[in-house]
């Protein structure tokens, strides 16, 4: 990994092009993307596509999409696998571009690689299964037929926070189907895009199939989505954003002629629920990985313990103690720290926002300042006896800040914690079959885990995707995440 971090950081500072029917273009203006935890750092800037880049993309995509629509299943499958074979042999690289690019600590850059590696191998297998026959009822004298034909143009809007996996997955599922993608990356991380790009170009998706467009989202967000020749838009990111993009999608514009499919996976404010039966070392450890893991900076990030009265003081101690000794903070690149700096000025300022707010609102009990003096840094930071309609009870952070709240009991815990906007990801600590299975039943997340911590979702191990405000529920990694890509056509032919 220091090989790899020495290579990597001989090429910061580089100039990267949009790519427009594989046309390498410039526009004169850039976006320049630096290192959060050494903002003097330029890690690489890269072209700032515009408005009239939007109409060009579509031109290149729609031509493109004439043929990669009548691609075989291998022919699609197999740029996929060839894209998993690159990624494995680049793995240090890539994951250390990350460290540049986001402060992401070592052992998190190397596992969004596994998950961009899984994504391909499990979207390419199920681009075969979509092509097989599906079982329908018989009739005697007619043969009929059901199958799934490609949309068309989508455009694809990943979030900064995976820039390697949650890119690679949402822009590779749409192309194993039979879809050509116009691209355009979070502006944090248009470097590790560009990156990725290159080399789904080198595993053989055509020029056109794949244009990356980078730009601002307020500028040519809009633009992408509310063009009349767009047929889908693949979103993950912010609730606000993604309601916007949802909205927007839905009107109908001069010359279109479908509905556009929207999915949009977004934002969450994800508890862990203790009940008094519980393991409380197992819950400590989980709740403070969940916590803290990539600053937490992860939608399924925990930012609530729920925790029952009867245990709440003794697994407080426990929780602040383990975080303690658990969490550090430090450079991405010295490889020592388990939390790096926080994704930009923006955000830093917005968590100690919050965590003013909650120092008004609760009792802090570690942690509550910066943690450095360059660098977006921000301890750990821990608040108890958190009311359940505080504001960092209810509002997602996306930030190292937990709020721990003491419930009554199990159904106590389970109200709080349904009591919001967002359903993604929630975990529940207890040994009674009977709670555990009310969990099950009611706890309204569309991840949940039981005796385990709430982030860490592996691809086809555990289909992610939330309810609720958090998002369309397309589940990625899941067996029919490729279906959200296609529409089906029947057809029955008389004997
Ligand atoms: P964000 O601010 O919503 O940005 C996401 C993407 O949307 C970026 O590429 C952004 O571009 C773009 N965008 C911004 N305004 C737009 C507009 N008007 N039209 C079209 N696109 C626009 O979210 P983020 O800060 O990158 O990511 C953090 C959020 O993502 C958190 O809420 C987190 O919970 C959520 N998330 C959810 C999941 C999930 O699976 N549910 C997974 C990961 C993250 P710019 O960068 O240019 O602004
Ligand atoms: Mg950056």
């Amino acid at each position: 990994m220091r090989a790899a971090l020495d290579e990597v950081g001989a090429q910061l500072g580089q100039r990267y092009p949009l790519i427009i029917g594989g046309e390498r273009r410039e526009t004169g203006e850039w976006i320049t993307s630096t290192n959060p935890g050494n903002p003097s750092q330029v890690v690489g800037e890269v072209a700032r596509g515009r408005a009239s880049d939007v109409e060009d993309a579509i031109v290149a995509a729609e031509k493109a999409f004439k043929s990669w629509k009548r691609m075989s299943a291998t022919g699609r499958a197999s740029t996929l696998f060839k894209m998993a074979g690159i990624l494995r042999r680049r793995r240090l690289e890539l994951a250390a571009w990350m460290v540049f690019e986001l402060d992401k600590p070592w052992d998190e850059a190397e596992g969004e690689i596994a998950e961009a590696i899984d994504f391909l191998e499990w979207y390419g297998r199920k681009a075969f299964e979509l092509g097989q026959p599906v079982p329908l009822a018989h009739l005697a004298n007619e043969a009929t037929q059901m199958i799934y034909v490609p949309l068309g143009i989508g455009v694809v809007i990943p979030p900064w926070n995976f820039p390697c996996a949650i890119l690679t997955g949402m822009t590779m599922a749409p192309i194993a189907a039979g879809n050509v993608v116009i691209l355009k990356p979070a502006s944090n991380t248009p470097v590790i895009g560009y990156k990725m790009v290159e080399i789904m170009e080198e595993a053989g998706v055509p020029a056109g199939v794949i244009n990356f467009l980078p730009g601002s989202g307020s500028e040519i967000g809009d633009a992408l989505v509310e063009h009349p020749k767009t047929r889908f838009v693949a979103f993950t990111g912010s609730k606000d954003v993604g309601v916007r993009i949802y909205e927007r999608a839905a009107k109908l514009q001069p010359g279109q002629r479908w509905l556009k499919r929207v999915t949009a996976e977004m934002g969450g404010k994800d508890a862990i629920i203790v009940n008094n039966d519980a393991d409380l070392d197992a819950a400590a450890e989980g709740i403070v990985t969940s916590a803290f893991g990539f600053s937490g900076q992860k939608c399924s990030a925990c930012s609530r313990a729920i925790i029952h009265q009867d245990v709440y003081d003794s697994l407080v101690d426990k929780v602040v103690k383990r975080a303690e000794a658990a969490v550090s903070v430090g450079p991405g690149v010295d490889g020592e720290a388990s939390m790096g700096a926080v994704v930009d000025k923006k955000q830093y300022d917005q968590i100690l926002k919050y965590i003013e707010i909650g120092k008004g609102e609760s009792r802090l009990v570690l942690g509550g300042e910066p943690a450095a003096e360059e660098g977006y840094y921000v301890e750990p930071t821990i608040f108890a006896d958190v009311p359940r309609d505080a504001r960092i009870a209810c509002e997602e952070i996306f930030g190292p800040v937990l709020a721990l709240v003491k419930a009554r009991d199990f159904d106590d815990a389970l109200d709080i914690a349904n009591d919001s906007e967002y359903g993604l990801t929630g975990s529940v600590y207890a040994r009674d079959r009977a709670v555990l299975e009310k969990a099950r039943e009611e706890f309204e997340v569309g991840n949940l885990y039981l005796n385990r911590k709430s982030t860490g979702a592996m691809m086809g191990v555990h289909p992610f995707g939330g309810m609720k405000l958090s998002g369309t529920n397309t589940k990625g990694g899941s067996p029919d995440y490729l279906l959200a890509f296609v529409e089906a056509k029947s057809v029955g032919e008389l004997l």
